[in-house]
C-alpha cells in the first residue's frame, strides 16, 4: 500500500461522525490543525453527515448508501501533494490539540530513554487498546525495523523521517497498517519529533517476518 501524508478517508470520516478513539482524535485534530485540505474535508463530512440525519426520515437507507459511495466517488478526497511546511521554532511545535496533553511547548517535555537517540512521552489518554505517544529521533538516528500487531499511525511535528514508503515533513501523516514492516530514518538537522498512535503491539521485524510466513492469517 502507498504511503499517504493525510489520515485516511475512513479515519477522517471517524473523526467527522465523532466515533474516533481519543488517542487517534488527538492526532487527527492536530493535523487539521496543519492541513486546509483535511480541515474542508472534514466540514463536508460534517455537512453530509447532518443532510442525511435531516434526510433519515423521508429516504429508504438503501437510497442513502448509495448517495454515499456516489459520493465517495467525488472530488472531496482527491488532494493535492502536500507542501513541506518549515518547521517553526520551538514554542509552536505542538499544534493547538496536543497542548491540552503535552503541555504549551515541547521544551517542557520529560522525555524518557527508548532506544539509542530515540525519546518518547506518552499522552495521558483514555482510549482502550491504544496508545498515543511522542517521540524524539536524533538526526540520522535509524529506528529499530519493526512491524505492527495494528495500524500505526505517525504525524511529523518538527524535523522529519524517511522510511521504504516515502518522506514525511511536519503535518504529514503515514497509517502502517498489519502488513507492512518499516524502518524510519530521522533526517540529518533537527530532531525528528512526531506523535505515534498505535492499536496493538510493535513487533520486531525478524519476529514479523516468522508469523508472516507461517501464520499468514494472523497478518493478513
Ligand atoms: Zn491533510
Amino acid at each position: 500500500m502507498a504511503a499517504l501524508h493525510h489520515p485516511q478517508s475512513d479515519t477522517l470520516w471517524a473523526y467527522a461522525a465523532g466515533t474516533l478513539d481519543e488517542a487517534s482524535s488527538v492526532l487527527v485534530a492536530s493535523h487539521l490543525a496543519l492541513c486546509p485540505e483535511c480541515r474542508a474535508d472534514v466540514a463536508r463530512m460534517e455537512a453530509m453527515g447532518g443532510e442525511m440525519l435531516e434526510d433519515a426520515g423521508t429516504v429508504s437507507i438503501s437510497s442513502s448508501l448509495d448517495d454515499i459511495m456516489a459520493r465517495l466517488d467525488g472530488p472531496v478526497f482527491v488532494k493535492a501533494q502536500s507542501q513541506p511546511i518549515k518547521t517553526p521554532a520551538n514554542d509552536t511545535i505542538l499544534p493547538r490539540p496536543l497542548r491540552d496533553y503535552v503541555g504549551s511547548s515541547v521544551d517542557t517535555v520529560k522525555w524518557h530513554g527508548l532506544t539509542s537517540g530515540v525519546e518518547y512521552f506518552d499522552l495521558p489518554v483514555r482510549a482502550k487498546g491504544r496508545r498515543a505517544r511522542l517521540l524524539k529521533i536524533a538526526p540520522g538516528t535509524r529506528v529499530p525495523s519493526h512491524g505492527h500487531g495494528g495500524e500505526e499511525m505517525t504525524m511529523v511535528l518538527a524535523g522529519g523521517y524517511t522510511d521504504e514508503f516515502g518522506s514525511y515533513a511536519r503535518g504529514d501523516v503515514e497509517t502502517a497498517d498489519v502488513t507492512q514492516v518499516h524502518q524510519p530514518v530521522a533526517d540529518a538537522g533537527e530532531p525528528c519529533i512526531c506523535l505515534t498512535v498505535t492499536r496493538g503491539a510493535l513487533i520486531p521485524s525478524a519476529i514479523f517476518s516468522v508469523i508472516n510466513r507461517f501464520f499468514p492469517r494472523l497478518s493478513a
